[in-house]
């Protein structure tokens, strides 16, 4: 029998372990913000990869603020090497979840299967990405097939607040590396049968505008912090929202709306606290923070560039007007080249295992990719893995038991067809 068909066999057959071990990680609560468990759960995915013939180190993000003795970031890596170390394939999961948040009809971490889907927070995003990882290298192993290259699997902490003491961590310290990595899979739920190539950019900024506090009966001895604020705001639906909403990118981004750059404020407060006992005074400080999406195709100078511009032209027309603007984050758009060879063994392995390929997409947001490509200098990195984004983050998510076994199958595929089986 060819290779490939007994390693799509070994897959159906350990259906059931696939779907046992993503439940046994969802029941993990892995909640980050603050970053519950993640020695557990490093601790889960470690173990099963020993198991299953990886040779697996333990790494604590040392030297990351966010790594304490309470909430300690502890990463695992396994490899598993073939007749030689390359090509050497990365699949990297991270296995922190976002708070269940209200509105659930079942127990967030239960890890309830009914009707063919597996729920629980971190159920599609992106612990079924996980176990399909883990169990495409073991399905290689038990059908028998000798592979030529290395598969490595990592499970990293912290990608939902940035990931820095995760997959950011690993590539400062060379773990991820063009220097060793050939090609890195992310399993991000990015639906079963499509390719992503990458994501927007995201620029976080704070702007506050300084005022004069005065006794509130009489405002005109002072200067008003909000209401400066709101003609900010103002200038910027006016003036900046049109133009920026007119342009679009060329990439691939689902869904369609966020093909083009948006802006989005993030909260905002000034004067007093709306909650405390009130005194009569003329609000002198007002803050917010803005979430603004950038194309690749506009880059982040220009992008920043059109804010300093709005603040500037605004303070030079409307008197005592002061604000200052803060840079508070800013990720860089990605895209895998068209030409990388993940993009064309992904999609056959589609095709064989689907019958179909929805072609490639982007990402509204952004995930580790750009750590992968920009730190580790790894340009042939993708998103592909089981479940549907738009589940990820909100009550009941679940990920379906067929997509996980699909994206196991394809995951499989492309590991036999980029590390080369050995004769
Ligand atoms: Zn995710």
């Amino acid at each position: 029998m060819d290779p490939t068909d007994r390693v799509l066999m070994s897959v159906d057959a350990a259906a059931d372990e696939i779907v046992d071990f993503t439940r046994e990680l969802i029941r993990l609560p892995t909640v980050n913000p603050p970053g519950d468990g993640y020695a557990d759960c490093a601790e889960l995915i470690g173990r099963r990869l020993t198991r299953f013939g990886f040779e697996t180190a333990y790494f604590a993000a040392e030297g990351c603020a966010e790594h304490t003795t309470r909430h300690p970031r502890i990463n695992v890596v396994g490899r598993r090497c073939g007749r030689a170390m390359r090509p050497l394939v990365h699949l990297n999961g991270h296995f922190d979840v976002v708070p269940a948040g209200a509105g659930w009809t079942v127990d967030p971490f239960g890890a309830v299967v009914r009707d063919g889907r597996i729920y629980g927070r971190g159920s599609c995003d992106m612990k079924a990405g996980i176990a399909a990882a883990v169990y495409a290298a073991e399905a290689i192993r038990r059908a028998g097939v000798e592979l030529h290259g290395a598969i490595e699997i990592s499970g990293t902490v912290d990608e939902e607040s940035g990931g820095f003491a995760g997959v950011a961590w690993l590539a400062h310290r060379g773990h991820i590396n063009a220097d060793r990595t050939d090609y890195v899979i992310i399993p991000e739920p990015l639906y079963v049968d499509r390719i992503c190539v990458g994501h927007r950019g995201a620029y976080w900024f704070e702007i506050t505008t300084h005022g004069r506090i005065a006794h509130g009966s009489m405002p005109f001895h002072g200067v008003n912090a909000i209401e400066h604020m709101s003609i900010l705001l103002d200038r910027m639906r006016r003036d900046l929202l049109p133009r920026i909403a007119s342009r679009s990118t060329a990439m691939p981004i689902e869904p369609a709306g966020a093909r083009r750059a948006t802006l989005n404020v993030n909260g905002i407060d000034g004067g007093q606290p709306t909650d405390g006992i009130q005194t009569p005074c003329v609000a002198d400080r007002c803050r917010a923070i803005f979430d603004r999406r950038f194309l690749i195709e506009e880059g982040f100078e220009q992008t920043r560039a059109e804010i300093v511009e709005l603040l500037d032209r605004v303070a030079a027309e409307v008197p005592d007007l002061r604000c200052e603007l803060r840079d508070l984050m800013v990720v860089h758009p990605v895209l895998t080249p068209g030409d990388s060879p993940l993009i064309g063994v992904l999609d056959r392995g589609l095709r064989r295992v689907l019958g179909r390929s929805g072609g490639l997409v982007a990402s509204p947001g952004t995930y580790d990719h750009k750590h992968v490509t920009r730190i580790g200098g790894v340009t042939n990195c993708v998103a592909y893995g089981p479940g549907i984004l738009d589940l990820a983050h909100q009550p009941d998510e679940w990920c379906g038991v067929d997509d996980l076994i699909n994206a196991t199958k394809v995951i499989a595929l492309a590991l036999m067809e980029l590390t080369g089986t050995a004769a």
